[in-house]
């Protein structure tokens, strides 16, 4: 799931600067699981707003805010109170704040800031695990991605600094790479370390990323 946070509050009221009047859009699956952008957060939002001398004309929660046709449909269906709002503020990753975009023309504000593709460990607690490099090499490293969780991102590794385990950038969090080798041990195969992974190429990552199923 895509991880966010909430933009501070000096930031939203400056991005608010002459909008007075406000409709909310809250995203029902990653920004809710963050804790960002879900029910609760979009009513509190709302209490915020009030107390900074905001109206709010409306809210409504999309089940994916980055599903495009959904947005648009959603949004169609309050039609009257986003003409009545200055802006949309929208409580979604960035994906989801250019589905709204797209869909009126009424301006639209972010209020989150994406961080990264990640897993929840345990209630607000968030770890990256991918950095969608478009290759994936988790067949082969036991299922533990070195290109996000080592801190050098090796492709060939542990390096020098690796020490009972732990990585030398952080000798809190666990080497990538040591954790790769007793997975694999474990497993009882070689797994990446039966070759020298060439260099990443990262031209497989296409910016816009577009796929089509086909
Ligand atoms: S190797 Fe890592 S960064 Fe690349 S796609 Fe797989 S999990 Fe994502
Ligand atoms: S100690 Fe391990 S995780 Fe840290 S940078 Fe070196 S190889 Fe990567």
């Amino acid at each position: 799931m895509i991880i966010s946070e909430q933009k501070n509050r000096d930031e939203l009221l400056q991005a608010l600067e002459g909008k007075k009047k406000i409709f909310l859009v809250g995203c029902a699956a990653c920004a809710t699981a963050c804790k960002a952008g879900g029910e609760e957060e979009v009513f509190r939002m709302q209490e915020w707003l009030a107390a900074v001398e905001h109206e709010v004309t409306g809210s409504m929660i999309i089940d994916e805010a980055c599903h495009m046709l959904r947005a648009a449909r959603d949004l169609r269906e309050h039609q009257l109170q986003v003409e009545q709002a200055d802006a949309v503020l929208v409580l979604a990753c960035g994906a989801g704040v250019q589905s709204l975009s797209a869909s009126t023309d009424t301006r639209v504000i972010g209020g989150l800031n994406s961080l990264f593709l990640g897993n929840i460990r345990r209630f607000g607690h968030y770890e990256e695990k991918c950095s969608l490099c478009g290759d994936c090499i988790l067949n082969e490293t036991a299922g533990i991605c070195p290109v996000t969780t080592c801190a050098k991102g090796l492709l060939n590794g542990p390096c020098g600094g690796m020490e009972e385990g732990k990585c030398e950038a952080d000798r809190e969090i666990d080497c990538a790479w040591h954790l790769i080798y007793e997975r694999l041990k474990r497993q009882q195969r070689p797994g990446v370390f039966a070759r020298i992974v060439p260099a990443k190429n990262w031209g497989k990552v296409k910016k816009p990323g577009r796929h089509k199923i086909k």
